[in-house]
């Protein structure tokens, strides 16, 4: 048999347990119900409160906020819930999240309502917190974005003179010592731009404002080349190096500058960390549907190399991290490729994993478990076999416009060997005095000059001529780029180089090309 006596005890010993704040109300809004929370909170006993309605309990400020909404529940008959502010008698101010239902009798009238109201506190407070320190990390991230930017602009300028010059040096340069301190230079200079380029990379895939580039790709020549590229390093170093051939009838869709970025990062290592043996790239590839629409790509890096102790696998992937014990003086690095390359590859909807023992080589897995094919004809081929010592462009007037000194000479000395007239300005007044002075052919126009920028520059001079402009510029971030594109025609980064400025020129210039 049930004890009912003994269940309403429980059942009233479990509301007081809470501490919630529970009570029922009659239609005319007097208590018939409260528990011990509401008591204490009210510092008042059950028999105070029971029987008397707000307005002779509590302050009218009070009374206002919790009246209106009784009213509600019982007219409307609907669930309210609300959350507001209450002092209580006791002087503890709290925010009040509360439920107040209307009750029913049999007949399905409401016969009052009843209402549980929680201290939600401390939870709006936590809440609040998190907010606010999402809002600080987000400009401290912003900060950073921006920090790098500029970084990368103020480093990216100075090794445009310095990449610049030593590639024109070492055209006019016959001594051998000579050219080969200038190799060296120019080595260093790449190598320093490289490391800038991967601060960059992982802060723009930390904002989430990396864009990937799709386009189609043929793996058999990607792989080509990269066998091509690596083989003077690994024959230097007396290693075997093996790349397996893919017979493939159409290309994948990938970025495929990131793609080779990757790749060239993970062979990189594989030779870095190799003293003797071999290195090895072999690629498995299947269709996943009878069209031939989609496809499975797992590029395999193998080394016979120092490998890589199970407890430091995952460390690795991280940035700036390198394997535990690794003499810096050694194999120097800035532990930023591989967590470039993992970001990278989940970007592209695939992954990297690893296998690999202590003293007994590392196999890298690369894998893109969907990827689009194309037909192999769709490929604009990157390589355009173009030898710019063939172009030779007509008569055309160019004007250098760079608040730089030195960043106008780079140019000029790229430029020196065509049939161009070139025209200098230091600052943006001064190229549109020049503009009204000299019939212009095509501007080369730094972004970031003082008084008018070249950005401010080119809005003014598309308004009225369409004369080519080719925004120069050491701003590597999208949006930065964005800005720049919807007033340009055209696009190098600093430090240029000199192929690119030559093809760049082609698509706005007349020229003949001498092995065609
Ligand atoms: P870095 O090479 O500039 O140090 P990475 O992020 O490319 O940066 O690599 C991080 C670390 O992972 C390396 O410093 C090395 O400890 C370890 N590692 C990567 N590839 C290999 C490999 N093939 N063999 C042994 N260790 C490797």
């Amino acid at each position: 048999m049930v004890d009912f006596k003994q269940t309403i005890g429980f059942l009233k010993a479990a509301l007081n347990a809470t501490e919630d704040l529970i009570f029922v109300k009659d239609r005319d809004f007097y208590y018939r119900a409260v528990n011990k929370p509401v008591c204490d909170n009210y510092l008042m006993t059950e028999d105070q409160i029971v029987g008397f309605r707000d307005d002779e309990l509590l302050p009218p400020e009070t009374v206002n906020i919790f009246r209106p909404i009784d009213r509600e529940v019982i007219n409307s008959g609907r669930r309210i819930k609300v959350e507001e502010w209450v002092t209580f008698p006791s002087g503890k101010r709290v925010l009040l999240e509360t439920v107040k239902s209307p009750c029913f009798d049999d007949e399905g009238s409401i016969i009052g309502l009843i209402g549980v109201a929680r201290d939600i506190s401390a939870r709006k407070k936590a809440e609040e917190e998190l907010r606010l320190a999402k809002e600080e990390a987000d400009h401290a991230s912003q900060a950073k974005s921006q920090f790098l930017s500029n970084m990368s602009h103020e480093i990216r300028t100075p090794m445009n003179a310095v990449l610049g010059f030593s590639q024109i040096l070492q055209e006019l340069e016959e001594d051998r010592s000579k050219k080969f301190y200038l190799e060296s230079i120019l080595n260093a200079g790449k190598n320093l731009l490289s490391i800038i380029n991967d601060i960059l990379d992982l802060s723009k895939v930390e904002a989430g404002q990396f864009e990937l580039q799709y386009t189609p790709v043929s793996l058999e020549r990607l792989l080509e080349e990269l066998n091509l590229f690596f083989l003077p390093k690994i024959s230097e170093k007396g290693l075997s190096f093996s790349v397996s051939n893919v017979k493939m009838d159409k290309a994948i869709l990938v970025d495929a500058v990131r793609l080779r970025q990757v790749l060239i990062n993970i062979i990189n290592n594989a030779v870095k960390f190799t003293v003797k043996g071999f290195v090895s790239v072999a690629v498995e590839f299947e269709y996943l549907n009878e069209f031939k629409s989609l496809g499975k790509v797992k590029i395999t890096i193998k080394d016979s190399g120092i490998g890589i102790d199970l407890n430091q696998q995952d460390r690795i992937f991280e940035t700036f991290l390198q394997a535990k014990g690794q003499r810096a003086s050694e194999y120097g690095g800035t532990g930023l490729g591989l967590a470039i390359s993992k970001q990278l590859m989940e970007l592209m909807g695939g992954d990297i994993t690893l296998d690999s023992e202590k003293g007994a080589g590392s196999t890298f897995y690369l894998e893109l478990p969907e990827v689009e094919m194309v037909e192999l004809d769709s490929l604009s081929g990157n390589e355009d076999g173009i030898d710019i010592k063939d172009i030779v462009f007509e008569p055309a007037t160019i004007v250098i416009a760079d608040d730089i000194n030195y960043n106008r000479d780079v140019l000029k000395g790229f430029l020196k060997e065509y049939n161009f007239k070139l025209v200098e300005a230091g600052n943006g007044k001064e190229l549109l005095k020049v503009l009204k002075e000299t019939g212009t052919d095509l501007i080369l126009l730094d972004v970031k000059m003082p008084e008018i920028t070249g950005l401010e520059a080119a809005q003014i001079i598309k308004l009225d001529r369409n004369v080519p402009i080719i925004a120069v510029t050491a701003f590597a971030m999208d949006e930065e780029q964005k800005k720049i594109s919807k007033f340009t025609d055209g696009y190098l980064r600093k430090p240029v180089v000199k192929k690119e400025l030559v093809l760049e020129l082609m698509k706005h210039l007349k020229y003949k090309n001498n092995s065609s």
